[in-house]
Order: structure tokens, then sequence, then C-alpha cells
């Protein structure tokens, strides 16, 4: 129950998270009283995911540790009724480039169709993390690029693991 509180929801596939998501989410907790990190389990739009649902919420619970109002939860099912099973009112969702913007407004017509009561809200991107994407990340990583400065250091460590696999 959300007991009046204001929950939002940050969706996302974060594979793997990057500090443009951390900046996001951290944005999100100052607005609300409670964030949910809804971590999807297997993406539509993406291929086969680098790192488990587990692996994924667990770099964002960790990277949260401090926070108390930030909560990592992986889900299965649509954006909207995960959202009403946890009380939320707000989708959040980060902004970075014009190329951002076309799918996220597409998504918010057909989640304003399904669920009216839930409004969807924008963060900009911060300049420094608007060219930053898990994608790149992992395109980096696999060239032996260093994204130390781009992703928390438990998740650079990970990734050269996984990478070298
Ligand atoms: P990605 O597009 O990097 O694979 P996700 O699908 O996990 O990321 O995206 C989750 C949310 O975070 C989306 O709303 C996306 O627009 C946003 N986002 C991703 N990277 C950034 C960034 N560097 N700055 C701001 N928002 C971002």
């Amino acid at each position: 129950m959300s007991d009046g509180k204001r929950i939002a929801i940050c969706p996302g596939s974060y594979d793997p998270v990057t500090n443009g998501h951390l900046d996001i989410i951290g944005r999100a907790s100052r607005i609300f009283d409670h964030v949910i990190v809804g971590v999807v389990n297997q993406p539509l739009r993406k291929n086969k995911t680098l790192f488990t649902a587990e692996e994924r919420a667990g770099f964002l619970e960790r990277a949260f540790a401090e926070h108390e109002n930030v909560e990592p939860m992986v889900f299965s099912t649509l954006l909207v009724d995960f959202a009403r099973e946890n009380g939320a009112s707000t989708i959040v969702k980060g902004l970075r480039a014009i190329s951002d913007f076309e799918y996220e407004f597409e998504m918010n017509q057909l989640n304003r169709k399904l669920a009216p009561e839930i409004e969807s809200a924008y963060v900009m991107a911060s300049p420094e993390y608007s060219f930053l994407s898990s994608t790149g990340v992992k395109e980096l990583a696999t060239f032996g690029g260093d994204v130390s400065d781009l992703v928390p250091a438990e998740v650079a460590k990970a990734l050269a693991e996984r990478i070298e696999r």
C-alpha cells in the first residue's frame, strides 16, 4: 500500500546500470517519497541481456545501499500493471537526445491509454551523461576501453570478467 506516499517507478533494462541511470534515479529520489527501480526481466527491445535480471538488480541495490527510499525490483509484467500493483502514481524516465524522445513519446501515448491515472515524467540527462548508454558501455568494454568513469566500480569489474569469457 502506498499510505499517501508518492511513489515513482524508474523502469529500464539496466544491462548494466551506468552513472547516467544513477543520476536520474538519484534525482527522482529527491522528488518522490519512494522510488522503485523496475528492472525489466527480459527486455523486448534488446537481444539477450549480458547480465541476468538478478545481477542487474544486485548492482542497483548495492549502488543505492545508502538510499532508504530507493528499491530495485525485477518485473516481468506490463509496466502499468507493475506500477499499479506497487501503488506508484508516476513513471519517471530519463531523456538524453532527440533520439530518446520519439520512442518515449510513443510509449507515453500507449501507457496513457492503458492507465490514464498513471502520469509519466521525464528527467533530462545531465550534460556529462547525455552520451552514455548501456549499449555504448558494453561496446567500449568489449574492445578493451576504460569504462571506470561511466559505471560503478563493481560493474566495471563484472563487465571485464564477463566479456573475457
Ligand atoms: P539504455 O538505453 O542505456 O539501455 P535502459 O533501457 O536501461 O537504458 O533505460 C532506462 C532509463 O534510463 C530510460 O528512461 C533511459 O532513457 C534512461 N537513461 C539511460 N541512460 C541515461 C543517461 N545517460 N542519462 C539519462 N537517462 C538515461
